[in-house]
Order: structure tokens, then C-alpha cells, then sequence
């Protein structure tokens, strides 16, 4: 059974709570069992690595994306550019969209 999921891949979303609130980015990838996504340079982790010259590998520090809560997200919509709750609707041609809940303007391009 498909879980229902107010966000999705390549949404532009706004943070709502934590120490990256307010801040805006691209879904990169989501972890739907789990609730959770990826956003881009949001929730970023600082992982510690050992230089291991066998693999090639430099030591130091990398930055990379940890996975925050779904509903922590909301998304912002292309149109008019307001966080906002999306609805469904039915395009003459028949695709299913998400579309603007203030604006009506379609997100799903
Ligand atoms: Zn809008």
C-alpha cells in the first residue's frame, strides 16, 4: 500500500521547526518508510573521516545532508513563491496535479 506523502522528490520545500527553519531547498530524496527526506544543504552533518591512502581516501572533515522529518517540510510553491498546503486537481487532459492551495497556480509542472 502507497503511503500518502504531502511531498516528493525535486519539491522545493521550506523547514518549519528545528535549527534550519526557514530555510528553503530541493527534496533530494525521500525515505518514505521511515517519514522522512533529504533535503539539499539542509540538516547538514559534519562526518569525520581517516585518511585511508589504500582507497584513495583524503581525511578531514565532509559535510553531508542527514534526513529530517516530513512534517518539518511544507512546500513552497513555484507560483507564488508562499509555503503552502497543496490540493489535487484534474487537468482537461486528464493528469492528476498538485496545485496551490493559495494561489491555485500548478506545482507540479
Ligand atoms: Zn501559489
Amino acid at each position: 500500500m502507497a503511503i500518502k506523502l504531502h511531498v516528493r522528490k525535486n519539491d522545493q520545500v521550506e523547514i518549519l521547526s528545528g535549527k534550519d527553519r526557514g530555510k528553503r531547498g530541493k527534496v533530494l530524496r525521500m525515505i518514505p518508510d521511515r517519514r522522512r527526506a533529504i533535503v539539499e544543504r539542509v540538516n547538514m552533518l559534519k562526518r569525520h573521516t581517516r585518511p585511508n591512502p589504500q582507497q584513495n581516501i583524503k581525511g578531514g572533515v565532509v559535510e553531508r545532508e542527514s534526513s529530517i522529518d516530513m512534517s518539518n517540510l511544507m512546500i513552497v510553491c513555484p507560483e507564488c513563491d508562499k509555503k503552502t498546503r497543496t490540493r489535487r486537481k484534474t487537468l482537461t487532459d486528464g493528469r492528476k496535479v498538485r496545485t496551490c492551495a493559495a494561489c491555485e497556480g500548478v506545482i507540479d509542472k
